[in-house]
């Protein structure tokens, strides 16, 4: 047993908040594996914000596409244009953008390991030990049998995590669920009438989803067409090929089908108390109503790491709890209204309409906007706060007309 590698921190997950933690962690010089799952890339519309390229340096040839405005459609196909003042949103492609913070965390120091993680056991000093099928390249099958030794564990291993599981992390099994899918179709030659590939549609109808959105995403020389879903009875699959045709695309080449989890609110507890974080989908964080998971994987990614570092420098677990409490403190109340803006907004036709019908106040575009990009709720505008939050009230109450 003595002769197994032993690691300050293993990674499990190679996702933004994998890669982010074990940037963070190599750089600040302490010994990471980033153990990463070989050969699939994760489904997602690659939508980012300024706050995200800024904060994490990303550099521009990243970015496959930027997006200058966004246009809300509700069920009467009425359609709001935001634009997106001073800036833009950044389309990134998850096979380039995950593998180009991977190579990153390396060039700090992480180790990494190409391999599948499959359950913990502890030595006979209590210090854990990672089982992973190892493999040589980005290939599946034929993985080895492996083992590594690590004082500190971060599960990044995205929604329905494993190392969760098998951490005993209380609360993970119970965490609800919207099944998102998408289907990234070649860019058309010869553009339909009113395609703008600088412009992100978000379509509000409960045909294309009955209590989340449908969108087209333009990514340079593809576009995301997805929707998303809580109710397993609903045809994913065929509310995308609606919106394919809708959005005049229905004949376009079809170059990946595929869907996965999002996590509905973030997890309770993200640590076991002794020597596991949880840290992006795998902590539950993804934003009700907008989806958004890859900042704040990356951001939880971060703190993740600070808190592991806390453990690593004063032996006490109770440090693993500062992941979670930072996070909330910054973006807790942002998911709440996020939360039960979804469940009133989404629930029903007359709801949707309002909902896009409210999008054409300007205060409202510009507050919304400024959140999403910079993760700040905006406070230079007081008044325009209270006019929203009358008005929102208004359509709660049924007040104002459609
Ligand atoms: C269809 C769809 C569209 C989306 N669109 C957007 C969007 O436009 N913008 C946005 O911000 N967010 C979007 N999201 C959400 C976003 O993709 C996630 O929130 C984000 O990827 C979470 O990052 P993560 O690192 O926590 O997990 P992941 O990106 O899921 O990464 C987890 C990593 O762990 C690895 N792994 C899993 N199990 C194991 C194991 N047993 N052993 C070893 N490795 C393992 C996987 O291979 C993967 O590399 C979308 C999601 C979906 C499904």
């Amino acid at each position: 047993m003595s002769s197994i590698e032993t690691f300050d921190v293993v990674v499990v997950g190679g996702g933004p908040a994998g890669a982010t933690a074990a940037h963070t962690l190599a750089k600040r010089g302490h010994s990471v594996l980033l153990l990463d799952r070989a050969g699939r890339i994760k489904p997602c519309g690659g939508a980012i914000p300024p706050r995200l390229i800024k904060d994490y340096d990303i550099p521009d040839h990243l970015l496959v596409a930027k997006a200058r405005s966004a246009r809300m459609i509700a069920p009467s196909n009425h359609g709001v244009d935001i634009p997106i003042d001073n800036g833009f949103v950044g389309m990134v492609d998850r096979s380039e953008f995950d593998e180009w913070l991977r190579v990153r965390a390396a060039s700090a120091g992480a180790v990494r390991r190409i391999g599948t993680f499959e359950k913990l056991t502890r030595d006979v000093d209590g210090v854990s030990i990672l089982h992973f099928e190892a493999r040589e390249h980005q290939q599946r099958g034929g993985g080895k049998p492996a083992m590594v030794k690590a004082r500190t564990i971060i599960g990044a291993d995205g929604a329905k995590s494993q190392v969760a599981r098998h951490a005993g992390v209380t609360g993970a099994a119970e965490t609800q669920y919207v099944f998102a899918y998408h289907e990234i179709v070649k860019a058309p030659a010869i553009k339909p009438a009113g395609y703008d590939d600088t412009r992100c549609d978000v379509y509000y109808q409960g045909k294309l989803s009955p209590d989340f959105y449908g969108w087209v995403f333009p990514h340079g020389d593809t576009l995301s067409i997805g929707t998303g879903s809580a109710d397993k009875g609903f045809s994913l699959r065929n509310a995308v090929g609606e919106l394919r045709n809708a959005s005049g695309l229905g004949d376009s080449e079809v170059l990946r089908r595929e869907g996965a989890p999002l996590p509905m609110k973030p997890l309770k507890k993200w640590d076991n108390n002794r020597d596991v974080v949880l840290a992006g989908d795998a902590a539950g964080v993804v934003a009700p109503a907008s989806g958004e998971g890859i900042y704040y994987a990356m951001y939880s990614g971060e703190l993740a790491a600070y808190a592991v570092e806390k453990v690593l420098h004063t032996g006490d677990a109770k440090n693993l709890q500062m992941a979670r409490k930072q996070f909330m403190k910054e973006h807790g109340t942002v998911f709440t209204v996020l939360g039960i803006m979804q469940w009133f907004w989404y629930s029903s036709e007359k709801r949707r309409e309002r909902f896009v019908k409210i999008c054409e106040d300007r205060d409202v575009q510009q507050l919304t906007f400024e959140s999403y990009m910079n993760k700040k709720l905006v406070r230079k505008k007081p008044m325009a706060h209270v006019k929203i939050f009358f008005k929102d009230m208004a359509h709660l109450l049924g007040l104002a007309k459609v």
